[in-house]
C-alpha cells in the first residue's frame, strides 16, 4: 500500500523534496485501515504534517478509501538513553503525548521541561542564506558596534552580556546580513546547535496559521527548541497583540535557558510603537546597537569587495564616483553596481566612468527627489546666467564664484547629498570648500538686502518644485 502511495506522492511533488521527506519513511504496519509509518524525528512529523498533508489525505483516501487513517511512529532519540530508538504511536493531527506534557500555558510555559528531548537536527534547517558572513561583511564607523557586539555574539552566543543583542538601522543598511552572519558563523562552529532565522512576518503567519489549525502548542514546542534564535524587522509584531504574547513567552523561556537571541528593528526600541511595554523593556537587557549609512570609506570598500568577489574589475575612478554618488545605503549601492555590470555585458562594453554614469542616471532618476544636484545647477547658473560648466570648473572669477557658492548652498539644503559629494558634483572640490561656500551664503543673507531676495526667490523656485 505504501509503495502505491509513494508512487503518487513522487508524481506530486519535486524529486529533492520526495527524497528528503519520503524516502526515510518506513512503513511499519497495515491494520484495519490504519497505516503505520516511521519517520526519523519529532520534528520531521511536524514538517510533514505542516507541508505534506493535504497530499497525505488524498493518497490514504484513494488506496483505503474513508476510513483509512495514518499513523506516524516517531523515533525519539534520548540521548542519554544511549541512543535507543523508542517509538510512539501518534494519531495523525494529534500532537505527541511527549510534547503535550510538556507544554502548560501561563506561568509553568517558561520552566518547560521540554529540552530534556533531543530531535535529530540534522532536519531541521536554520534558514540561514550562507552567502551572509563575516568576512563579507565590511566594517567602517557607520558599523562597528554593531558588527563587533555580533561577533563577540557569534563567538560565544547566550553567554555575553548582549543577550538579546538588537540591531537596528534604516533600510537597506545591512540588519539582516549581519544578523545572518551571526547565525552562520555559529552554525558553522557548532553544528549540533539549533540556529533559526526568522522574519517577523513569517513569524507572524505562522503563528495566525497555528491559532486557525488548533496547532499553537506544536508552534510553540517548535521555537522552544531554539538554541539561537534570530527575529528580523520585529518593528513587524506592533499591533499584534496576540503574537507579542506568545514572543514574549518563548522569549522568556530561551532566554532564562541561556539561549542567545538576536533581533533586529528599523527604529530604535523606544520608537517601537504598538510593542507591549513588558517586551520593550526585555529588549533592554542586552545590547542595543545601531547601523548608520555607510561613511565614503566604508562605501569604496563594499563595491571593491563585491566586485572582486564577483571577479570583476573596475576601474578606481569609477569605484569612487559609484561611492560619491549613491550615499543613501548598501542595498541602492548593490543595485547600481549590478545595472552596471549588466549594462557592461548587454553591451559589450568595458566598465569605465562614461558607463557609471549612464548606469545611474538610468538608476537614480526615480530615487531622487524632484530637486536633485543638476536640478539646482541649471536653474542657479540660469539665474546668474553663467554656464553649467563654470559651476564645476576652476575658474575664479567673481559672479562665477558666487553663484557655485549658492548652488552648493542649496545643494545642501535640498538634497540628501553629504558635503563630501557635494564637493565632488562641483568639480572635485573638498568638503571644506563646500562649508566654506555655505558659510559665506548665509553671511551674506545677513548682510545683503539684494542678494537676500535672489535667494528667496531662487528658494521659492526650489520649494514649488519640491512640493
Ligand atoms: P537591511 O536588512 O538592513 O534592510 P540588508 O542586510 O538586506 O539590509 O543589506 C542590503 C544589502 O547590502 C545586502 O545585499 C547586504 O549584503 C549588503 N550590505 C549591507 N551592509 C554591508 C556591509 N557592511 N558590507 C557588505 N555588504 C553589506
Ligand atoms: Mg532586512
Amino acid at each position: 500500500v505504501w509503495s502505491n502511495c509513494l508512487q503518487v506522492i513522487k508524481e506530486n511533488i519535486g524529486e529533492q523534496s520526495f527524497k528528503t521527506w519520503f524516502e526515510p519513511i518506513k512503513p511499519i504496519s497495515l491494520r484495519e485501515s490504519v497505516l503505520t509509518i516511521q519517520v526519523p524525528s519529532q520534528f520531521f512529523y511536524e514538517w510533514l504534517e505542516e507541508h505534506y498533508v493535504q497530499l497525505l489525505k488524498k493518497v490514504i483516501y484513494q488506496e483505503l478509501g474513508s476510513e483509512g487513517r495514518l499513523e506516524y511512529s516517531i523515533i525519539i532519540d534520548r540521548g542519554n538513553e544511549a541512543n535507543k530508538p523508542q517509538t510512539v504511536n501518534i494519531p495523525t493531527k494529534k500532537i505527541p503525548q511527549a510534547v503535550v506534557n510538556s507544554y502548560r500555558p501561563e506561568q509553568n510555559f517558561i520552566k518547560s521541561p521540554f529540552e530534556s528531548k533531543t530531535i535529530d537536527r540534522n532536519f531541521l534547517n536554520s534558514q540561514l542564506n550562507s552567502a551572509y558572513n563575516f568576512e563579507n561583511y565590511i566594517e567602517g564607523d557607520c558599523n562597528r558596534l554593531a558588527r563587533s557586539a555580533g561577533f563577540a555574539v557569534a563567538n560565544k552566543p547566550g553567554t555575553t552580556s548582549f543577550n538579546p543583542l538588537m540591531v537596528y538601522g534604516g533600510v537597506g543598511l545591512g540588519k539582516t546580513h549581519l544578523v545572518q552572519a551571526i547565525g552562520n558563523h555559529i552554525k558553522n562552529s557548532d553544528p549540533n546547535k539549533f540556529v533559526l532565522y526568522v522574519s517577523s512576518e513569517k513569524f507572524v503567519n505562522q503563528f495566525i496559521e497555528s491559532v486557525r489549525t488548533n496547532n499553537v502548542q506544536d508552534f510553540a514546542n517548535f521555537y522552544l527548541l531554539v538554541d539561537i534564535l534570530i527575529i528580523d524587522d520585529v518593528q513587524f509584531l506592533s499591533g499584534k497583540d496576540k503574537t507579542q504574547e506568545m514572543f514574549f513567552h518563548i522569549f522568556n523561556h530561551l532566554h532564562q535557558s541561556g539561549k542567545q537571541i538576536v533581533m533586529t528593528s528599523d527604529c530604535p526600541p523606544r520608537d517601537l510603537k504598538g510593542l507591549e511595554e513588558r517586551l520593550l523593556s526585555r529588549f533592554k537587557w542586552g545590547l542595543t546597537a545601531d547601523l548608520q549609512s555607510p561613511d565614503f570609506e566604508t562605501r569604496m570598500a563594499i563595491i571593491q569587495k563585491k566586485m572582486q568577489s564577483d571577479g570583476i574589475d573596475i576601474p578606481d575612478n569609477v569605484v569612487e564616483y559609484l561611492a560619491y554618488s549613491v550615499d543613501t545605503n548598501v542595498r541602492e549601492l548593490e543595485g547600481v553596481l549590478i545595472s552596471l555590470i549588466a549594462q557592461s555585458s548587454l553591451n559589450r562594453k568595458e566598465i569605465d566612468l562614461e558607463l557609471a554614469k549612464q548606469a545611474l542616471k538610468h538608476i537614480i532618476e526615480d530615487v531622487e527627489t524632484e530637486v536633485n544636484l543638476d536640478f539646482i545647477q541649471k536653474t542657479v547658473a540660469e539665474y546668474f546666467q553663467v554656464s553649467l560648466d563654470s559651476l564645476k570648473a576652476k575658474t575664479r572669477k567673481k559672479e562665477i564664484v558666487t553663484a557655485r557658492q549658492v548652488a552648493m548652498y542649496f545643494a545642501k539644503e535640498f538634497t540628501s547629498h553629504s558635503l563630501k559629494s557635494i564637493g565632488y558634483h562641483f568639480g572635485g572640490r573638498d568638503h571644506s570648500t563646500v562649508i566654506h561656500s555655505v558659510q559665506t551664503v548665509s553671511d551674506l543673507i545677513d548682510t545683503d538686502k539684494k542678494f537676500k531676495v535672489s535667494i528667496q526667490e531662487l528658494q521659492k523656485k526650489f520649494k514649488s518644485k519640491a512640493g
